[in-house]
């Protein structure tokens, strides 16, 4: 009698188990239809680094991808076969290929209909201007220890070859790095190891996209080599850890970084050298190492005012707008989940969102969803359709599409309303490009 109670209580928690197991799988699928309508819905959306693409008629369903993408939320079952939900999530792990038993992945840049356009470079991380060097993603490849293995040979070539500053002049340099993520800060790295006069111009702060990766996110990165520095064996780390090796390095090695400067234009000199202009002045080399990233440049606000020091071009730390009224400008998920971490964080004395149109139509669903809830608790205030026409020290001021304008007690505005691809900026420095169709 024991033993038919007991078997027949194991049962009823296989079954319990197994209803919770199909139940929670249910969810997930469902989760992932509505990402796949988000997608849809945003239109042609090409990633900007390598990504898989998955060829059903090989995929048999096993979910390895899924469970081998460390990014977690860009591949996913959908009725029995893995689809990309979340292309713009693919940082180019390529875990999904190997972890695919029967070759259903591919890895490409671009999409069959849209081209990504890549800049042309030789085995040494050189464009068709003697010099000048891509490395990193720009070059299209992501990941960290790409970015430093890239950095690392390109200083390396420079190194064995004959490009120097002229005259050994204080005010000519032989290398130039601009961008300082991983991969100038591993090119600036091989540069000083090898005795060259070298300057890390960057826009922002030390460290690169990782600055702007969410709090505490877990990054894979696998064993880096650092020229100088050495080597740092670990296989994850956390955002945080990351910051404090880049703080690290700059303190163990003098690294010779000039931050606050955009990079807006390259000029070969026609005597051996370039002429990088920032909006901070000019400076020559012998060599320039472009890492700039995929991110491109910030479009500006367009109006009187858009030079305070209180427009910004991201949220890195949202906690710095405590006590302050914030005014986000953008209809962008950038822009959406910015207003959305500052409402969710608490503490402003305000959030507001400025968007020129009357919905925020390019956004994930799950951004849309968000910023209604906000909007209608009133944790957000949307001024849509309306545009930025001034600002200075303690406000904004609104323009509505009836031409009223209303002016609106401000602290800080936060701007993301897209960018210059760093296409278009590689193209006025002369460097030859190609385009990507879905291409391995
Ligand atoms: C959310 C997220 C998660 C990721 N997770 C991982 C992960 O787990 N593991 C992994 O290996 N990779 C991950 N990646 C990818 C990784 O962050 C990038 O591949 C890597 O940062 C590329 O390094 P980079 O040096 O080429 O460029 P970036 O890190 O993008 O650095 C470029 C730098 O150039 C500067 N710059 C750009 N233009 C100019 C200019 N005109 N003048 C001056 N400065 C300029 C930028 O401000 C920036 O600091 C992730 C990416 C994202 C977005």
């Amino acid at each position: 009698m024991i033993t038919v109670v007991i078997v027949a209580g194991l049962v009823g928690i296989a079954l319990l188990l197994s209803f919770a197991w199909r139940s929670l799988e249910g969810a997930k699928e469902e989760e992932a239809v509505d990402s796949l309508a988000d997608m849809a819905a945003m239109g042609d959306v090409i990633p900007p680094s390598l990504h898989p693409i998955i060829d059903t008629s090989r995929c048999v369903g096993s979910g390895a991808c899924v469970r081998a993408c460390p990014e977690h939320d860009v591949i996913a079952m959908v009725g029995g076969q893995a689809r990309l939900i979340n292309p713009l999530g693919c940082v180019g792990h390529g875990a999904c290929a190997v972890a695919c038993g029967f070759e259903a992945i591919s890895l490409v840049f671009g999409t069959a209909e849209r081209g990504l356009e890549l800049p042309q470079v030789d085995r040494h991380f050189q464009t068709n201007q003697s010099g000048v060097y891509i490395v990193g993603e720009l070059g299209g490849m992501g990941l960290i220890r790409n970015a430093v293995s890239q950095g690392a040979q390109a200083a390396t070539h420079i190194a064995a070859g004959e490009r120097r500053a002229p005259g050994g002049g204080a005010d000519v340099l032989d290398v130039i790095v601009v961008g300082a993520g991983p991969a100038g800060i591993s090119a600036t790295l091989g540069a000083l190891d090898a005795g060259l006069r070298v300057a890390l111009i960057e826009r922002e702060g030390l460290g690169g996209t990782i600055l702007h990766y969410p709090r505490a996110k877990v990054v894979m990165t696998g064993a880096l080599e650092f020229p100088k520095y050495g080597t740092v064996k670990k296989r994850t780390m956390s955002k945080e850890a990351l910051v404090e090796l880049w703080e690290d390095i700059r303190a163990k090695t003098d690294l010779p970084l000039i931050t606050g400067e955009l990079v807006e234009s390259l000029t070969d000199a026609g005597d051996g050298t370039w002429i990088v202009r920032s909006n901070a002045g000019e400076r020559r080399a012998a060599n320039v190492v472009l890492a700039l990233g995929r991110r491109g440049s910030p479009r500006k606000l367009g109006a009187p005012g858009e030079n305070l020091k209180k427009v910004n071009y991201g949220l890195l730390e949202p906690e710095v707008f405590k006590d302050q009224h914030v005014l986000v400008v953008g209809g962008g998920n950038s822009a959406v989940e910015s207003a959305i971490a500052l409402a969710d964080l608490g503490g402003c004395a305000s959030v507001g969102i400025s968007y020129r149109r009357t919905e925020f139509a390019r956004c994930r669903g799950d951004n849309k969803r968000r910023i209604a809830e906000l909007m209608a608790e009133g944790r957000v205030r949307g001024y849509l359709p309306t545009n930025v026409v001034r600002a200075d020290e303690t406000a904004v001021s609104l323009k509505s599409e009836d031409g009223s304008v209303e002016t609106i007690e401000n602290d800080a505005i936060i701007v993301q309303i897209g960018g210059t691809s760093p296409a278009k900026l590689l193209e006025s420095f002369g460097i030859r490009m190609v385009t990507k169709y879905g291409e391995a």
